[in-house]
């Protein structure tokens, strides 16, 4: 299952476009700007209907007029817009839909679904529509709100839970030993009993994985935030420190693989420390430097071992790709510069440098984008400083520069850290 995040946001987006608050400040500053939640499954399945679906959508280069399914959460304006119904009459060949939702909103949007197909949303029931088996289990919100349980026709397992606060006793029996692949769980941030906070937010986590509905594997990701939230950088931390994170506008979470960032930065610009902030307690670190006995390098290896967790298991390799392939959970590879000095090894004089680079960075990049791991891969920019005096260093530095852009090119996330300050690029 592909799952397109089209809005990551709260009600009313983040930023909040008349709010004075940090939060809001911090994320035009950043430049983390959040449409109101709303995810595509394979480009089939929407669900919900906020009033910047649309756009959202074409923004990102996609359209809707393959979607033959809709599922809404509840009727509050951020999850069903009517208006968006209208716009379907206005295309060429409207679409005929088959509308999920609980009566409520089938009540408001009756007007507008001339030609479509809808089913009531009951907690409890079962619906197969277009090959996936969608199940509506019961919110802690207004208006009758349902959380939905999908699984696609490839067998992936997807939760779907906003808008909620503390989830329902009956809720997490229900989805007891589902082994979600990914679970997207709401983190509104307002402290009110219909939505999560980042206090009862990973309780919540810890509920779902009692009964088996969250595992080692499962991807969670929080959706619906909003600025009663820290600043966007404050909370990917905070995330991170829970295993987890924030999905964004534009993500793309597809279950058959991982997710891949590649963190860039100076010679120390804090690209390790920034890196390793992003992960939680059960990390694979893959170390990629050659042995080295020298007194200098091994007191800098100490000072990185000094600041990983305990719960952390090292591995010193330089077959990266051949970890990849093999790899679930969490994995730091740090770094590409060192895994570029081992495939070069033996080549630094010879004519085949190029030839050996250049089978080594298909095969990484094979793994890369086909890894099922959560993989962060630290990589050092040594192109922007003077031209290096030697054949060799010009090698190393041109060669470097081609793997860093082919890879990130194919990165879920590209970040770079610029004296201590990270940013998201990608
Ligand atoms: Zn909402
Ligand atoms: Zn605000
Ligand atoms: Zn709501």
């Amino acid at each position: 299952m592909r799952i397109r995040v089209l809005g990551s946001g709260g009600a009313d987006g983040w930023p909040n476009p008349w709010c004075r608050c940090p939060s809001c400040a911090a994320a035009l500053d950043q430049g983390v700007v959040r449409g109101q939640t709303c995810v595509l499954l394979d480009d089939r399945v929407l669900i919900d209907l906020g009033p910047t679906v649309g756009l959202a959508a074409a923004r990102l280069g996609v359209s809707l007029r393959d979607v033959d399914t809709v599922l809404v959460t509840h009727r509050h304006r951020d999850h069903h817009f009517p208006q968006v119904w209208v716009w379907r009459y206005w295309a060429r060949e409207p679409l005929r839909l088959t509308v999920v939702a609980p009566p409520l909103v089938l009540q408001d949007a009756q007007p507008h679904l001339d030609g479509c197909l809808t089913v009531a949303a009951h907690p409890g029931d079962a619906h197969e529509v277009a090959g996936y088996v969608v199940r509506p289990v019961d919110a802690n919100h207004p208006e009758d709100a349902v959380l939905y349980d999908v699984t696609s026709p490839d067998g992936a397992r997807l939760l779907y839970a906003t808008d909620t606060g503390i989830l329902p006793d009956e809720t997490v029996e229900a989805l007891r030993d589902r082994a979600f692949d990914v679970v997207l769980l709401e983190l509104a941030g307002t402290p009110i009993p219909s939505h999560l906070t980042l206090e009862s937010w990973p309780g919540q986590v810890e509920r779902l994985r009692a009964v088996g509905a969250v595992t080692a594997t499962t991807d969670v990701v929080a959706i619906h935030v909003g600025h009663d939230n820290p600043p966007p950088d404050q909370l990917d931390r905070a995330l991170a420190d829970l295993g987890s994170r924030a999905a964004r506008d534009g993500d793309v979470i597809d279950t058959a693989r991982g997710r891949t960032i590649l963190v860039l930065g100076g010679q120390s610009s804090g690209k390790s420390a920034y890196a390793e902030s992003l992960l939680g307690s059960e990390v694979l670190y893959l170390a990629t430097a050659p042995p080295r006995d020298d007194e200098d390098w091994s007191r800098r290896v100490a000072a990185h071992i000094g600041r990983r967790p305990a719960t952390w298991q090292t591995l010193e390799s330089g077959d990266v790709a051949g970890v990849l392939r093999d790899a679930r959970g969490q994995v730091l590879v740090d770094d590409l510069g060192l895994w570029l000095t081992r495939v070069l090894d033996d080549h630094w004089e010879s004519s085949d440098a190029r030839s050996v680079f250049d089978a080594a960075l298909a095969e990484l990049a094979d793994a890369w984008t086909t890894t099922r791991a959560h993989v962060i891969l630290v990589a050092p920019e040594v192109g922007s400083g003077v031209v290096p005096a030697t054949a060799s260093g010009r090698l190393f530095a041109d060669l470097l520069g081609r793997a860093t852009t082919a890879l990130a090119g194919l990165s879920d996330e590209v970040h770079q850290v610029v004296a201590g300050q990270p940013r998201r690029i990608r």
